[in-house]
């Protein structure tokens, strides 16, 4: 028979209980974590959201209760009455430590299966298992406190940007698609036979029509949505701090995020090293072959081209070549050093080629190629010394306009830092990347693509230029970057409707596709639009650095899996024939 909760009331969470409490009478409420029957004593684990208590039954002080305590099992739901005491021995491993509980009264509120995994951090379970059963994954301390963590973050974000006169303003999640690159997810409408709303990208339009209506300072945290196809470490949905301002200066844009991630660093008791780092694009690509660089280490790209240049045919490279000093690497084995070379393979190396320096001299493979007196000064010009590998390398594929050597050696150096210890997993390193173009090559389309998307700045001097040499045209755009993550993006937008029109015409579109797909944009950008600007970040991914989690999934409640199914919910699923009637739907057979 299970007791009812009745009037109790709880008087103090588990997690909380500490030596001040002592002799003070407690009702406490939560789970059966672990229960040890020593006969006479009977010792329960209670957990709550707050941590665990040891609760104590005492078979001759209270008969009755230790008797009720024998029927307990693991995830039990009780409520216990007692009184708080020292213990003995204090347990330093938990904060309740030094403190249990004598219980007077035990009520067993619920019974539970025995769950497929233990509730504990150390979990063996299969990620599988764990999403399947994602409420009882959950009730386990890291969860827990992931998701308290992201409460904090999202609080503080609210907190700091209200401080600075933001608005937060919902936009709709039934919308129409505003494009953004990926995929956008459909909703087909019952009332508009044969029509479709889509689930936002990004509340992109919206936020700029908010500027235009004089809200002046906007944020929300949003969900958006995108389609892309299974990455690892994407999610179907993910949420953004989005935000935007009118009149505003690129620092002033910057000055709002840093406050914003100063703040919210804050909150895990750290520092963030203010004004963040400015790096152009083209700089960080030939300095750390990223234009997403991890800054917490040096190991910077030396353009060794020139030396290569004689022996060009016979090592079949091309494009340029790119090195690298891995200090103390000098000593690594043929087995690390054949990783390395399948490592710089795998990221698109044609060469890869290494000098060992020591205090005997220089040794390397590439002896016989380009003589011992070149691979001397090659060492020389990138500074190499005893103790030093020299990694240089070559990449496979050759792409017009962009030098593909830099993107390679970059995720060598990587891979370098890694296996070398040179990250220092301590700092906190962010950069604002500047200096990008407006427009890439797109291979597929054969077209000019936005590189960002169509809603970016240009450049003012560049404006000549959209239509004759769209590639040369600069964008307004920036990127925020932390220890190598992507963390956000964004732009000055474009405030006239006559250089959006140009925009989209530059893109590929007529107008009569530009009227069709942003009619109501261009209308709203001749009624008086404010130079504005904004950016946005993805919180998953700032939550789940802050956390220290590699994955994004360790840090959103009910994450999808890489295939994009919710294991618990078993979403998507298929739906009843009357609803597909409804709507006025017919499945086709399956493409694939
Ligand atoms: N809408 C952009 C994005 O979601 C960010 C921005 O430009 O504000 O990436």
């Amino acid at each position: 028979m299970l007791d009812t909760l009745g009037n109790l009331k709880r008087t103090k969470y588990c997690g909380a209980l500490r030596a001040s409490d002592a002799d003070t009478n407690v009702v406490l409420m939560g789970w059966v974590h672990r229960r040890r029957d020593l006969g006479q004593l009977i010792f329960i684990d209670l957990r709550d959201r707050a941590g665990i208590a040891q609760i104590v039954f005492n078979k001759e002080l209270n008969p009755e209760a230790h008797a009720k305590a024998e029927e307990l099992r693991s995830e039990f739901v009780v409520a216990v009455e007692g009184r708080v005491i020292q213990r003995q021995k204090a347990n330093a491993e938990i904060a309740t430590g030094e403190v249990e509980i004598a219980a007077a009264k035990l009520h067993i509120l619920n019974n539970s299966k025995t769950p497929p995994f233990q509730i504990e951090d150390q979990v063996t379970a299969s990620e599988e298992t764990r999403l399947r059963y994602r409420y009882l994954d959950l009730r386990r301390p890291r969860p827990h406190r992931n998701i308290e963590l992201r409460h904090r973050v999202f609080f503080e974000i609210r907190k700091t940007l209200d401080e600075m006169g933001f608005f937060e303003i919902e936009t709709p999640i039934l919308t129409r698609s505003t494009p953004e690159g990926a995929r956008d997810c459909l909703v087909p409408s019952r009332v508009h036979h044969g029509q479709f709303y889509a689930l936002p990208q990004s509340p992109q339009i919206f936020k700029q029509i908010l500027m235009i209506s004089g809200m002046d300072r906007y944020f929300q945290l949003c969900k958006c949505f995108r389609d892309e196809d299974f990455r690892a470490d994407r999610q179907l949905e993910f949420t953004q701090l989005d935000l935007e301002m009118s009149f505003p200066r690129q620092e002033d844009i910057f000055e709002v995020i840093e406050r914003v991630m100063e703040r919210t660093l804050a909150i895990v008791g750290l520092q963030a090293k203010r004004p963040f780092r400015h790096l152009d694009y083209q700089e960080a690509l030939r300095r750390y072959g990223s234009d997403k660089p991890d800054l917490r280490f040096g190991m910077e790209l030396n353009n060794v081209t020139q030396f290569f240049d004689a022996a060009r045919e016979k090592l079949q490279i091309q494009g340029n070549v790119q090195a690298v000093i891995a200090p103390g690497a000098a000593t690594w084995s043929r087995k690390q050093l054949d990783e390395l070379a399948e490592h710089a393979k795998s990221a698109g190396a044609r060469g890869v080629y290494t000098i060992k320096v020591t205090a005997e001299g220089i040794s390397s493979g590439l002896e016989k190629t380009l003589g011992i007196e070149a691979i001397r000064e090659l060492a020389d010009t990138v500074g190499g010394k005893p103790g030093d590998l020299i990694v240089a390398v070559a990449a496979k594929e050759q792409i017009q306009h962009h030098d593909t050597s830099l993107g390679v050696a970059g995720n060598v150096r990587l891979y370098l830092g890694d296996k070398l210890n040179l990250i220092d997993r301590s700092k906190w390193e962010f950069a604002w990347i500047t200096g990008f173009a407006l427009f890439e090559w797109s291979e597929t389309e054969k077209r000019w693509a936005s590189a960002q998307h169509p809603f970016t700045g240009i450049v003012e001097e560049d404006l000549d230029k959209l239509e004759t040499a769209p590639w040369e045209c600069r964008s307004k755009g920036y990127d925020l970057v932390l220890n190598g993550v992507e963390l956000g993006s964004g732009s000055i937008r474009i405030h006239r409707q006559d250089v959006q029109a140009r925009m989209f015409k530059a893109l590929g579109l007529t107008d009569e596709q530009a009227r069709q797909r942003f009619g109501f944009f261009l209308d709203a950008l001749t009624y008086g639009t404010p130079p504005h600007g904004g950016i946005a970040l993805g919180l998953d991914r700032v939550v789940m650095l802050l956390a220290g989690e590699k994955s994004i999934r360790d840090v959103i409640a009910f994450p999808k899996t890489t295939a994009a199914v919710d294991l618990m919910a078993e979403s998507p699923s298929e739906v009843g024939a009357d609803q597909l009637d409804d709507l006025g739907i017919a499945i086709k057979e399956s493409k694939r």
